[in-house]
């Protein structure tokens, strides 16, 4: 059984289901600031926050079937106990490799997603094609995917979100996550900061009468994320418990927000197109929350609305951001914004300054600046 002491933090009501089930559980986390209050969902999956949750999971949820990755179970696999039932490792997410391992999986287990996106988007399709229980154990703060229902699968070049699993928890284990290397951590900030740049295209495009999914409470929302990141950011550099926990419980809320408003336009906009461009060019990826935070840094600069917000943010989190350290060359980005507009219009993206900035050698020269090239 987990162990739940010392003074316990907020409780609510769950926006899935309407029920009374407590949506966080677990003792007040550690600030590296005296007086800093992290951000509390009010609405989301079940989530609890604790060092230690992954100690002998195995034996409290019994039969189990694994979904992982090689680096994060040499991580849990000490921890865990009761060996699995049966152990999968996430690969390919192609819907037909994804339909065989959800048609063998065994009878009467529990689902527990153990890693990374891969990892949390596979065991959330085994568990909705099966219906079978599910529990996540993300082992990195860089993705949102334990708190979102949909699995992102491939389909060629492109990605198909589809799924509806919703896990009886999402268990953010302190000693796992703040034992990852800080650029992992924080690279985690990408799907928060884009709230920042996605926002701003949501807004032109609605002065442009290109899209009348205005939604004031969402655009709200979008604001008050911003402000809870940026306040939380030293908190996530220090990888406390405060700062972990405010960085989770915002991917929690921004995964129940999109599911609630039905998209995700005040979360998602330029910075994900310019990141999905990157890919169709080069390739190739980066780490996502890394390419998203590279794509906010990049059109910031280039519409000037909150540049020197973002830098700011990125810089107080610890983010990785010069393209030396993320291990990306000028050529890959130029070749990417000299390609943005017409891949976002082809592409029927969601109207953004992506579709309609022009790029020539003076809004190379300043992403090139901004990028510190
Ligand atoms: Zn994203």
């Amino acid at each position: 059984m987990l162990a739940i002491v010392g003074a316990m933090w907020q409780t609510g009501k769950t926006g899935r289901d309407g029920g009374d089930r407590p949506i966080t559980r677990g003792p007040a986390p550690r600030a590296a600031r005296d007086g800093y209050t992290p951000f509390v969902a009010q609405h989301g999956f079940a989530a609890a926050y604790e060092a230690g949750l992954a100690r002998g999971l195995g034996d409290r949820l019994g039969q189990t079937l694994v979904v992982t990755q090689p680096e994060a179970w040499a991580i849990v696999e000490p921890r865990f106990g009761r060996a699995p039932t049966a152990l999968v490792f996430a690969r390919a997410l192609d819907q037909e490799t994804l339909d065989a391992l959800a048609h063998a999986a065994p009878d009467g287990v529990t689902v527990v997603g153990i890693g990374g996106g891969t990892a949390m988007d596979v065991a959330k399709w085994i568990s909705w094609r099966r219906k079978l229980p599910l529990v996540q154990l993300p082992t990195l703060a860089s993705v949102d995917a334990c708190f979102t229902r949909m699995s992102a699968l491939r389909d060629g070049e492109r990605v198909r979100y589809d799924g509806d699993a919703v896990p009886d928890e999402v268990l953010i284990d302190y000693e796992i996550l703040g034992a990852a290397p800080l650029a992992l951590l924080s690279a985690g900030i990408g799907d928060v900061l884009s709230c920042l740049t996605a926002l701003a295209d949501w807004k032109l495009a609605v002065a442009k009468g290109i899209d009348p999914a205005w939604n004031q409470e969402g655009a709200d929302a979008s604001v008050r994320y911003i402000d809870a990141l940026e306040a939380a950011a030293p908190e996530i550099a220090a990888r406390s418990e405060a700062g972990i926990r405010a960085l989770m419980e915002l991917h929690r809320e921004i995964g129940w927000r999109c599911h609630d408003l039905g998209h995700a336009r005040f979360e998602e906009g330029s910075e994900h197109f310019f990141a999905y461009c990157f890919e169709a060019v080069t390739g190739r990826t980066i780490m996502h929350g890394e390419l998203v935070v590279m794509g906010v840094l990049a059109m910031t600069a280039l519409t000037e609305i909150d540049h020197d917000r973002a830098r700011r943010i990125v810089t107080a989190a610890g983010t990785r951001w010069r393209l030396n350290d993320l291990g990306v060359t000028w050529s890959e980005v130029e070749a990417t914004l000299r390609a943005l507009p017409e891949f976002a219009r082809a592409g029927g993206y969601w109207y953004s300054h992506a579709h309609e900035r022009g790029i020539g050698e003076a809004e190379l020269a300043t992403v090139r600046r901004a990028l510190g090239a």
